[in-house]
C-alpha cells in the first residue's frame, strides 16, 4: 500500500470539523506513509492545537484573524509554522510538499483554496460541495488543465464515482442520488413551518456539521448535490435523479442503458468515502463498522416530494441554467441558514428567501471568478435585508 503513485502527503482544510476530524482518524488508521502536512481551523484553535500535537505537521493555519489575535500559539506542536488569515488556506492548498488536499471547509469560504488545489494539479479529495455549486465550471476546468484529479468525499458522489467504474460513460442512462429525507420526511408542511432549530438539527441517520444538517432538513443539501453531480460527472440535469431512502445504506446508484443498476452500500459513516478518496484506486481495511449481513434489515425507497421540499426544484433549475445561479443560491442559503440558526427567520423561509434572491439577481451565463465572489457578497446582503422585512 499504496501501489499507485503516492498521494500520501495530505493537507486537511477544515480539520476541526466533522469531515476534518473523521479525516484525521482515517489518516491515523492508515499510518505510515500517510501523514498530514498542514491543518486548518477557523476559530476552534484549541482543537486545532490538540489535532496538531504528535501529528508531525509542518503548518497549522488559523483562518479567523480575530480569534487568532488572542490565542497563544506557544503550545502548538514544536516546529509547525503558524499561518494566520483566510489566505493561509490557499498557501496550504498550493504547497509543493502536499500531494492531496482534503477540502473540508464549509461554505463558499472553501472556494479559493479548492480552486488553488485544482490549479496546482493536486488530488482534490472534495467534501466542500459549495465550491462546485458556486464555480463548478472553473474548478473542474482548472483541475483538467493542470492534470489534477477530483475524487468526491460526499457519500452519494463517492458511491457514483465507484459505480461508474463498472461501465462506460456513454452507456450511463442516469444516476440516482439517494436522500435520507432528513428529520421532516414525515412532517406536514404546517408542522415544518413551526420547526425549531433543535428539530431541524436532529438528523435521523448522519452526524454532521450544523450547516449541512440544516441543509439536509430543507433538502437544499440534495439540491446542492444535484449541482455537484452535474459538474463532477459532466451530466445534464435530466440524467440526475433523486430518491428518498430513509436508511442511508444505499449511498447512490448508476443506471446503465440496459437497465442494470449498480449501487454502493455501507453503513452511514463518512470515514469510508474519505479513505477511498485518499487511497483510490487502492482499497485497504475498513475504517468503520461494516454491513452486518447476519442482521435482517429492510431497505426502502420512495419518490421525492418537490412540493413539500421546494429546495429540490432549485437544484435542477440551477444545474440547468448554470452561470451565476449557483453562486447566488449558495450564498443566499448560507446566509439564510445562519439567520435561521440565530432565530431570526422561520425554517420554511430559508428556501423562500433563496428562490426570491435567485429570481431578482442579474444573470450572467459565463461569469468570472470576481463576478461570482461579488454576487456571493450581494446575495448575503440581499437575504439579510429581505429577512428584516419578511
Ligand atoms: P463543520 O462545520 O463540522 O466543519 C467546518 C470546518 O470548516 C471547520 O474546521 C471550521 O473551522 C472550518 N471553517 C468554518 N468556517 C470557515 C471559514 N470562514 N474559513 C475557513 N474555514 C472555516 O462542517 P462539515 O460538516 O465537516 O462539512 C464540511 C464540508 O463537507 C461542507 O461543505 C459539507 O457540505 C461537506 N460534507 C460534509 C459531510 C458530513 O458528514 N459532515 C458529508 C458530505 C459533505
Ligand atoms: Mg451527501
Amino acid at each position: 500500500m499504496p501501489d499507485s503513485p503516492s498521494k500520501t502527503a495530505v493537507a486537511v482544510l477544515g480539520a476541526t470539523g466533522s469531515i476534518g476530524t473523521a479525516t484525521m482518524d482515517v489518516l491515523r488508521r492508515l499510518g505510515d506513509p500517510w501523514h498530514a502536512v498542514g491543518l486548518s481551523a477557523h476559530s476552534r484553535l484549541s482543537e486545532l492545537r490538540d489535532l496538531s500535537l504528535g501529528s508531525g505537521v509542518r503548518y497549522v493555519a488559523a483562518t479567523c484573524t480575530e480569534t487568532a489575535r488572542d490565542f497563544d500559539f506557544g503550545e502548538f506542536a514544536g516546529g509547525a509554522e503558524v499561518l494566520i488569515g483566510p489566505e493561509a488556506l490557499v498557501r496550504l492548498a498550493e504547497d509543493p510538499a502536499v500531494d492531496t488536499v482534503v477540502a473540508a471547509v464549509v461554505g463558499s469560504a472553501g472556494l479559493p483554496s479548492t480552486l488553488a488545489a485544482a490549479k496546482a494539479g493536486k488530488r482534490l479529495a472534495l467534501a466542500n460541495k459549495e465550491a462546485l455549486v458556486v464555480a463548478g465550471s472553473l474548478v473542474t476546468q482548472a483541475s483538467r488543465l493542470s492534470g489534477g484529479e477530483i475524487i468526491p468525499i460526499d457519500s452519494e458522489h463517492s458511491a457514483i464515482f465507484q459505480a461508474l467504474q463498472t461501465g462506460r460513460a456513454q452507456d450511463v442512462q442516469r444516476i440516482i442520488l439517494t436522500a435520507s429525507g432528513g428529520p421532516f420526511r414525515t412532517w406536514s408542511p404546517s408542522q415544518m413551518a413551526q420547526a425549531t432549530v433543535g428539530d431541524a438539527l436532529a438528523h435521523p441517520t448522519w452526524q454532521m456539521g450544523r450547516k449541512i444538517t440544516i441543509d439536509s432538513a430543507t433538502m437544499m443539501n440534495k439540491a446542492l448535490e444535484v449541482i455537484e453531480a452535474r459538474w463532477l460527472f459532466d451530466l445534464p440535469p435530466e440524467k440526475i435523479g433523486v430518491v428518498i431512502h430513509p436508511q442511508s445504506i444505499i449511498h447512490s446508484m448508476v443506471e446503465f442503458v440496459d437497465g442494470s443498476v449498480i449501487a454502493q452500500l455501507s453503513p452511514p459513516d463518512m470515514r469510508l468515502p474519505i479513505q477511498y478518496a485518499l487511497t483510490y484506486p487502492d482499497r485497504t481495511g475498513c475504517p468503520c463498522p461494516k454491513m452486518d449481513w447476519a442482521q435482517a434489515v429492510q431497505l426502502e425507497w420512495e419518490p421525492v416530494d418537490t412540493e413539500k421540499f421546494p429546495a429540490l426544484k432549485l437544484g435542477w433549475e440551477v444545474a440547468s441554467r448554470g452561470g451565476t445561479c449557483g453562486a447566488v443560491v449558495n450564498a443566499a442559503n448560507e446566509a439564510a441558514v445562519a439567520l435561521f440558526l440565530a432565530g431570526e427567520i422561520r425554517f420554511t423561509e430559508i428556501v423562500t428567501g433563496c428562490r426570491r434572491i435567485l429570481e431578482v439577481h442579474n444573470y450572467d451565463a459565463s461569469p468570472t471568478l470576481d463576478e461570482l465572489m461579488r454576487l456571493d457578497r450581494w446575495a448575503r446582503e440581499e437575504i439579510t435585508k429581505w429577512a428584516a422585512v419578511c
